[in-house]
Parts: structure tokens; C-alpha cells; sequence
């Protein structure tokens, strides 16, 4: 070190009694005031690097509450939710470390060489104890504590016990023998020591020369120091076994931080002409064993490592100056006041060297994992952040064409289901007269269906009312067949075609997965036929037929044919007041009722006609009467001859016409008669039925029709709901991205952290 003060720059007129400080030249006394030690530095960095580590325990915390809560794989999954739970555990366990770091100095040598001496001038205090009959002969440790009281323990027990007691523990005539490598650790007040505040322990050993098993030692006591003092004595040189045990130490640890003290320096007073030959002797030894065989240190810094000193004046004077009761020195020796400064330039320097060395073993591991760490922790986040805003755009892009396939779904709909409406409501129309049509043909041609049923024919009332049911039921399929026949194919096939065609348009609008189940659904419907519902039975119920004979030229029939086809002769015959009466037989077709006239009023005709009607019942209430009566006043005009031959022709005609009245004619005026009413009866339901046939289209159309809306319905529904739980996704991704960016900035902050103070406190060491 450049401003270590050597040995002839002292003056040598000091005595015991003064106090060091004042006794330097100003500037170096000064400089040792002033200067804070440097023991501070290690205090310093201890600090900051724990609350380093506690502000990346605080932080794995929170990543791990943040991952915690993240429930979707792509983002993290399980592996990496519990790589950061292992941040956890690594952090604590270096928590631990740093909590219980201290600087440790172990002092080595051989026995009775001042190694107590020296701690006791390091504490300022007769801890330990020194001198012939009190070697120490195993380790004791001097750590600080914050108690008032010192206390002492010995290895694998909590008992406190008195340090007073230790003089007979660590003594080598003690009646107690302990191991030589037991530990004794004496916990000293920090109050009542510096060094000891500021987290330095120092450790006394057994002599080395006390047949000493130095791997044990090693192991056990000096893979954690972080400097080795080795106390020598001025009066001789380096012993082998000294060299034995620092080059086993070296071995074990890569450079090792050693001090050689080449101690009882007052004996070579005694001979001053000597003096600087003998240093000058040892310094030499020294350096070539801290260079070449140790290799430790360069030339130049061996300087620096080796010191001329007598701790048993060091520790005359500190006890001197702090007032405390101690044997008388002696007569004060040629370069007292060197010595004493050389021994607090040791101090310095080993202090600046400890804290210098125990911030780099103890600190610059962890400084490195923990930013390694950090380091880990950001990439984590960082790739968390990446995803997040991967997944964010990949779901922002999938809303926007959801939202645009969205507006073109209720834009088609709207347009589709106009088209479609209008064209339901054109082809329940067409259909309407189509089977308007195709019934009146039908009943036009009722004739040959009535015709067409070919069951034996009877006028007993039992047969007839058999023979009628089984007609109606024959009229009701037939017209029902034919229709069928003329209408379904077309109609079905038009129905048919118009459905698939509002499929393809309205299935295009649904995702593909529902789009080929629909259209499954649709393949495997029933194809529709339209029923046509005629009921003849029950419109044909009432049906009366009059199948009794009438002779063509009876009055009746000469007067019905004369003054209207369907006022029968009986109409006047029956009604004394001459009331027109609906007739009971063959009405006519709704055709005829349009096409013909009104019934003539028969009230309205002033001829003959009428005159006989009035006379008719007037004369008698029979029909021979009346033809009786005719003939007489016939017989007036025309002779009785004519009248005979007359009355022979129509008799003839009468008997010709009466034999002429068979089952088969009268089959076929019942079915002329049949074939007219029902005609008429089924005219009234032709609009009925078509339009029935029309409805059960446009039934048929619209239900297919409202389930593809529906389904499209269900489509923009569900569009929708995904729309929202994308916006939701995405706040949600939003949220997650903030939280990573801010716990990657936190890591690179914390990775700063330690990077500064790798720069400040290990680099520089
Ligand atoms: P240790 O066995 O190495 O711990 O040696 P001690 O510290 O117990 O010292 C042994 C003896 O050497 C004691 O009587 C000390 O007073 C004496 N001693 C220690 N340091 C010095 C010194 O610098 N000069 C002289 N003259 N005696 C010393």
C-alpha cells in the first residue's frame, strides 16, 4: 500500500506513556483519525447487498402471486410458475447466508509466538490469555455481541459461561482437556470493542508446532477466512512447519488473503546494529515465501503483507491509554513508537485487506446469483411479456374479423330475409292456384270418377245408405289421389328446391362445424308432400237422391219442362198458397247457378199454363182427376176418337218408359244426380283447400326458414359472446403484460442493483 507508513519514518524519542497519535508527524496522525475504517466498507456492503436480496425475496413474491393467478398455459404453464417458486428458496438460503456473514481472521503460529498478544492488542483488551503456562491449545473465537455482558461457549453446547473461565478452558495445563481442534467462541460485548462492531472475528489457534492435524484444521476453520495472520517470531525464522501448514492452505483455497507479523520486533532493540540487517534478512524470507512458494501476492504487494511489530508494547500502550490497571513495561526500548505505529499500520492495513476480501468471498458469489437471478426473472418476464402482447394482437385481430364477419352476418340476414320472405309469400300464392286449378278441373271431370265406382247397385234404403258411404269415401281419395297427382309432383319439387335454396344461402353464414351438422339435420328431414284434405264425406252427407219413376209426359213433368227444368209439378201441387220451395232433388252446380238463369217465376207467366195450375187444385186433389178432367175438356175440342189414340200413344209411352226404369238407369240418374250435388258441395271448399294447400306450404318454407334463422341467429349470438369474452381476454392480457413489464423493469432495476454494486464493492476490492 502506497500510504503505509514504514517503520524509519518514526521518530524515536517517544516514550510508552504518550499517546500514539500525537506522537506522528501531523498528516499521518491526521490520516489515521480521520480515515474511516475501512472495515466500514464490508458494514456497508453487507447492508446493501441484504436489502438487495430482500427486495428480490419481496419480488420473486410478488411474480410468484402474479403467475399465480395467470390461468392460461400458453402464457406459463406449471413448469414455469414452479422455476419461479425456486427463486424462493434459493433467495432465503442466501438471505441466511448473508445474514450470519462475518469477517474472519484466523491467527496461526507457533506456540508462545504473541498470536493471544496480538488479538488482545487488536480488542484492546487482556481476553485472551497469553504468556509461558497459558499457550491457548485449541480454537477460540472472539465474535461481537449485542449483550452487555461478555459469555463464552463452548462447541455443541448453549451454556453461557463466563469468560473469566476460559483462562482455565483454552489453558494447555488445564485440568479440563478439550480437543485441539474443539472451538471455544467468546462473545464480547460490541460496545466495548470496534473491531468487534463492525463484524470481524478473530480466532486464535493451538501452536502449530503442537503436533497439529492441519487438514482438520483446515477444514474446519479456514475454508471461511478470510485472512490468515501468521505470527512469527522476530528472534528466529520462518519454521518448516510453519510453511507446511500455509501451503496446505493455499492448496485448499485459491489465494488466500496472509499477513506475516514477524512479532517480539522490541527484542531486536537490544542489538540496534543489527537491527536492519535482520529485518532486512526476514523481509526477504518472508516475501520469498508469500511470492514464490505461497505465490499469493506479487513482490510489490508482499511489502505491504509483512510487518515488524511487538504486540506486547501495542497492547501496553492501548490498555495505558484507555486507563486500565496493567504490569509496568520495563525499560522502553529503541523504536518503541515505530513499533507502535508499524502495529496500527498492520492494523489498517489488515482491516482494509479483511473487509476488502471477506466483500469478495462473502459478497461476489451472491452478488453474481442474485444477479443471475434477476437476470433469469427478467428473461422469464420478458418472454411473459412477449407472449402476452402475441397473444393480445393474435385475439385483437380475431375480434376485429369476428366483429366485421358480425356486421356482414346482420347486414346478409337482413337481405337474405327479405328475399326469402318474398318469395315464400310468391310461391304459397302460386301454389294457392295451382291446386285452385287443378280441383276445379277435377270436379269438373267428377262425373268419370263417379262413374269409375263399380259397386252393385240396389235402391233398398239399407243398400243405398252402404252404397253412399263407400261412394263418398271413393269420390274423397280419388279427388284426393288426382289432385295429388296433378299438384305434388311439381309443388314438392318447387317447395324442395326453394328450401335448399334458402339453405345454401343461410348455411354459408354459419361456422363450418355447425354448417355440416345443420345441414345433416336438413338431409335427413322427411321430404314434404302437401296433403289435401277434401272430406266428402261429411260435405256429401246430406246428399238425397230421387231415383222413383216419373214418366217423361206426365203434367207434372210437361209443366216442369214447360216453366223451368228444376220446379217439379208437386211444388204446386203441395203448396195451396203457391209459395216457390227449395227443391228437394238435384240441385244445381254452382257452374250451372252461375252460367243459368234464375228459376223462372211461375206467378209471373199469364198463359194457359198458368190457368190450369190455378185449376188444377181447384178440381181435385189427385192427379187422375185432374187428367180426367183434362181429357174431358179436350174431348170438347178434339173428338173422342183422337183423345183415344192419343191416350193409346201415351199409354204405350208410359208402359215403354216404366220398363225401360231399371236398376242400372236408376244407378245412373243416382250417380247424375250424385255427380251434381256433390259437384256443388265441393266447389264451396275449392278455395278452402287450396288455400289449406297453400298454408301448409308456406308453413313448410317459413318453419324451415325461421330454424336456419334461428340457427344464424344462434351463430351471431355466440359471435357475439365471443367478441365480449375476447374483450374481456384481452383486458385481461393487458392487465398480465402491465404486471410482467413492470416486474421485468423491476428485475433489470434489481440487476443494476447488483451490477453497482459488484462495481462498487468487488471490483474495486
Ligand atoms: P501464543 O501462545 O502464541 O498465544 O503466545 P502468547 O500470546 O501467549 O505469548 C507468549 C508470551 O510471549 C507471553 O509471555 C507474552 O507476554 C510474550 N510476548 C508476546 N508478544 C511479545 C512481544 O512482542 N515481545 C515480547 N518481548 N514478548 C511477547
Amino acid at each position: 500500500m502506497s500510504g503505509h507508513l514504514r517503520t524509519n519514518d518514526m521518530p524515536s524519542h517517544i516514550t510508552p506513556s504518550t499517546p500514539l497519535t500525537k506522537t506522528m508527524p501531523d498528516r499521518m496522525a491526521k490520516s489515521l483519525m480521520t480515515a474511516p475504517s475501512p472495515l466500514k466498507i464490508f458494514g456497508a456492503a453487507k447492508k446493501r447487498i441484504r436489502d438487495i436480496f430482500a427486495d428480490i425475496a419481496a419480488y420473486v413474491e410478488e411474480s410468484k402471486d402474479f403467475v399465480k393467478d395467470i390461468n392460461d398455459d400458453r402464457i406459463m404453464d406449471g413448469v414455469g410458475k414452479s422455476s419461479i417458486s425456486k427463486y424462493s428458496g434459493k433467495v432465503s438460503g442466501i438471505r441466511d447466508v448473508l445474514a450470519r456473514d462475518l469477517m474472519k481472521v484466523v491467527f496461526f503460529g507457533r506456540t508462545s509466538n504473541g498470536k493471544s498478544t496480538v488479538i488482545n492488542s487488536m480488542l484492546r483488551s487482556k481476553l485472551l490469555p497469553s504468556g509461558i503456562g497459558h499457550t491457548t491449545h485449541c480454537f477460540v473465537q472472539v465474535e461481537g455481541t449485542d449483550s452487555t455482558e461478555g459469555f463464552m461457549l463452548l462447541e455443541g453446547s448453549e451454556e453461557r459461561r463466563p469468560v473469566a473461565s476460559l483462562k482455565e478452558l483454552a489453558s494447555a495445563l488445564s485440568a479440563v482437556k478439550l480437543e485441539q481442534n474443539a472451538l471455544i467462541r467468546i462473545c464480547w460485548p460490541k460496545n466495548k470493542c470496534g473491531i468487534l462492531k463492525d463484524d470481524v472475528v478473530l480466532v486464535d489457534s493451538p501452536g502449530i508446532d503442537v503436533d497439529p492435524d492441519l487438514d482438520s484444521w483446515i477444514d474446519k476453520f479456514c475454508l471461511d477466512a478470510d485472512v490468515f495472520v501468521l505470527v512469527a517470531n522476530a528472534e528466529s525464522t520462518l519454521m518448516q512447519t510453519e510453511k507446511n501448514f500455509f501451503l496446505k492452505v493455499s492448496d485448499k483455497l485459491s489465494k488466500p488473503t496472509v499477513f506475516i507479523l514477524n512479532n517480539r520486533w522490541d527484542a531486536s532493540a537490544s542489538e540496534p546494529e543489527t537491527m536492519e540487517m535482520v529485518r532486512s534478512q526476514h523481509l526477504e524470507r518472508n516475501k520469498k515465501f508469500l511470492c514464490q512458494q505461497l505465490k499469493v501476492v506479487s513482490e510489490k504487494e508482499a511489502e505491504d503483507r509483512i510487518f515488524f511489530v511487538s504486540a506486547k508494547e501495542a497492547l501496553h500502550q492501548r490498555l495505558t491509554e484507555s486507563g486500565v490497571a496493567t504490569a509496568p513495561l520495563g525499560a522502553v526500548l529503541e523504536g518503541y513508537q515505530s513499533r507502535l505505529f508499524e502495529f496500527a499500520n498492520f492494523e489498517r492495513t489488515f482491516e482494509e485487506c479483511i473487509s476488502r476480501s471477506a466483500v469478495k468471498t462473502k459478497f461476489a458469489q451472491h452478488a453474481c446469483k442474485g444477479k443471475q437471478m434477476a437476470c433469469e426473472l427478467k428473461d422469464i418476464m420478458d418472454s411473459l411479456l412477449d407472449r402476452c402482447y402475441s397473444i393480445r394482437e393474435e385475439l385483437r385481430k380475431t375480434k376485429t374479423l369476428s366483429g366485421e364477419r358480425l356486421k356482414q352476418l346482420e347486414r346478409q340476414l337482413a337481405d337474405i330475409g327479405l328475399d326469402i320472405e318474398d318469395s315464400i309469400q310468391k310461391i304459397t300464392d302460386d301454389v294457392q292456384l295451382k291446386v285452385s286449378r287443378a280441383l276445379s278441373d277435377e270436379l269438373r271431370r267428377l262425373h268419370i270418377l263417379v262413374n269409375e265406382f263399380e259397386r252393385p247397385f240396389h235402391p233398398d234404403p239399407v243398400f243405398m245408405n252402404l252404397y253412399k258411404k263407400e261412394l263418398h269415401v271413393h269420390v274423397e281419395s280419388g279427388l284426393g289421389k288426382n289432385v295429388q297427382a296433378r299438384c305434388s309432383s311439381s309443388l314438392d319439387e318447387l317447395v324442395n328446391i326453394t328450401e335448399q335454396r334458402m339453405a345454401e344461402r343461410l348455411l354459408t353464414m354459419l361456422p363450418d362445424g355447425r354448417h355440416e351438422a345443420v345441414s345433416k339435420q336438413l338431409a335427413s328431414k322427411p321430404a314434404f308432400t302437401v296433403e289435401y284434405r277434401l272430406d266428402a264425406r261429411n260435405l256429401c252427407a246430406d246428399f238425397k237422391e230421387d231415383i222413383d219413376f216419373k214418366f217423361s209426359f206426365s203434367p207434372s213433368n210437361l209443366i216442369s219442362k214447360y216453366i223451368g227444368r228444376q220446379v217439379p209439378f208437386t211444388a204446386f201441387w203441395n203448396q195451396s198458397a203457391f209459395q216457390p220451395r227449395i227443391p228437394t232433388t238435384i240441385p244445381p252446380t254452382v257452374e250451372a247457378q252461375m252460367d243459368s238463369p234464375p228459376p223462372p217465376n211461375v206467378f209471373a207467366n199469364g198463359d194457359l199454363a198458368v190457368t190450369l195450375m190455378r185449376l188444377a187444385p181447384a178440381v181435385s186433389s189427385t192427379g187422375t182427376l185432374f187428367c180426367i178432367s183434362v181429357a174431358g175438356l179436350m174431348s170438347r175440342y178434339v173428338g173422342w176418337k183422337v183423345l183415344t189414340v192419343v191416350g193409346g200413344i201415351y199409354g204405350s209411352l208410359y208402359v215403354y218408359e216404366r220398363l225401360l226404369w231399371s236398376n242400372r238407369a236408376k244407378e245412373r240418374a243416382f250417380k247424375s244426380q250424385y255427380v251434381n250435388y256433390a259437384s256443388s258441395k265441393l266447389q264451396l271448399i275449392v278455395d278452402m283447400t287450396s288455400a289449406n294447400a297453400s298454408h301448409q306450404v308456406q308453413q313448410e318454407l317459413s318453419g324451415t326458414y325461421a330454424r336456419l334463422r334461428h340457427e344464424v341467429e344462434q351463430a351471431k349470438a355466440e359471435l357475439k359472446t365471443d367478441i365480449e369474452e375476447m374483450k374481456k381476454d384481452m383486458k385481461r392480457f393487458d392487465e398480465s403484460a402491465s404486471k410482467a413489464k413492470t416486474l421485468r423493469n423491476k428485475a433489470g432495476w434489481l440487476e443494476n442493483e447488483l451490477k453497482d454494486f459488484i462495481g462498487r464493492y468487488i471490483d474495486y476490492a
